[in-house]
């Protein structure tokens, strides 16, 4: 926190810190994996570029550098001793300065947190919804900035989405097209090909999405990103969600119907396999995207 290793108990903040009130802090989701000797975390350095991006969207200075940032997510998992699957929290916040919206000279402070994390989903295969909400727009709240408070917006469609009897929301972006997951990138597989929804369906640019198109093209599947319909997910042939948290999930019923079968499909299940592979460190193509933690 702010640069030192500090006790749980005494990592506290302000209670007028201006990013609990305003929502002003941006953050990351990083997950490390257990290897029989290490803990491999991935894709370090992409996250950390991308809360970089987050904090310029917001005039947000972190006042680290990026090689700083990624040096501390590895001492703090060291000195936490993180042996299993772990997720790790970087966030950078406005602090307390002041009650006004505008935070210039205000304290931005930096913290990183680690935690054990199994699996984000209790099921192998969801039944998801379309939300009633919206997704946030590149016109109001910038989907592409991880900012705690685009979250509020993910928190509603969550909620209405288990409150209702399901697993996970799909969020439409303001078009009416299919725009993410609450805390997930969403694909639909149609006749051996892959689409999913662009930059500009109002979506964050995951890094879980970046991977499993590059996978993807490894096993010659063809992926298209394109403005994908409502409607196109009642008759795909699968779908999936892929986020950190979320690794790579198959969707198998969405608004009451379906998804083909209803049974975990042949592209979902290799691409997982795919993916578990690579962060484990068994996909050598991929190894630049692994961080050691113990033996390096
Ligand atoms: N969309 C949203 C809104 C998210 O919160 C996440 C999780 N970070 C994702 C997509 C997936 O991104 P990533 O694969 O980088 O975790």
């Amino acid at each position: 926190m702010d640069g030192k290793i500090v006790d749980w108990d005494q990592a506290n903040i302000s209670i007028l810190s201006h990013a609990l009130h305003y929502g002003t802090g941006i953050f990351e989701g990083i997950r490390a994996y257990p290897t029989e000797n290490d803990l491999l975390i991935f894709r370090l350095e992409d996250h950390i570029k991308r809360m970089f991006e987050s904090a310029k969207i917001y005039y947000i200075d972190i006042g680290y550098d990026l090689n700083v940032l990624c040096s501390s997510v590895i001492d703090l998992i060291r000195k936490n001793n993180m042996k299993g699957r772990t997720y790790i929290r970087p966030i950078t916040y406005v602090g307390y300065g002041g009650i006004g919206l505008n935070f210039t000279g205000f304290p931005i402070h930096t913290a990183i947190c680690t935690v054990s994390f199994e699996n984000y989903f209790e099921k192998d295969g969801l039944n998801a919804c379309t939300s009633s909400w919206r997704r946030i727009s590149d016109s109001s709240t910038p989907p592409l900035a991880k900012a705690t408070g685009n979250y509020i917006n993910s928190v509603l469609a969550k909620l209405e989405s288990l409150n209702n009897g399901y697993d996970e929301a799909i969020l439409l972006d303001h078009e009416g097209f299919v725009s993410e997951g609450s805390a997930e990138n969403i694909f639909i597989v149609k006749d051996n090909e892959i689409h999913t929804p662009p930059i500009s369906s109002s979506i964050l640019n995951g890094i879980t999405r970046d991977t499993v198109i590059r996978l993807a093209n490894d096993l010659k599947i063809n992926v298209v990103e394109r403005n994908i319909s409502r409607t196109e997910l009642y008759t795909c042939d699968e779908a999936f969600f892929t986020g950190t948290a979320a690794e790579v999930t198959s969707i198998l019923e969405i608004d009451h119907r379906k998804v083909k079968n209803g049974k975990n499909g042949k592209i979902t299940s290799k691409l997982r396999k795919s993916y578990q592979d690579l962060v484990h460190g068994r996909n050598k193509k991929y190894s630049n995207w692994l961080t050691s933690v113990y033996l390096d």
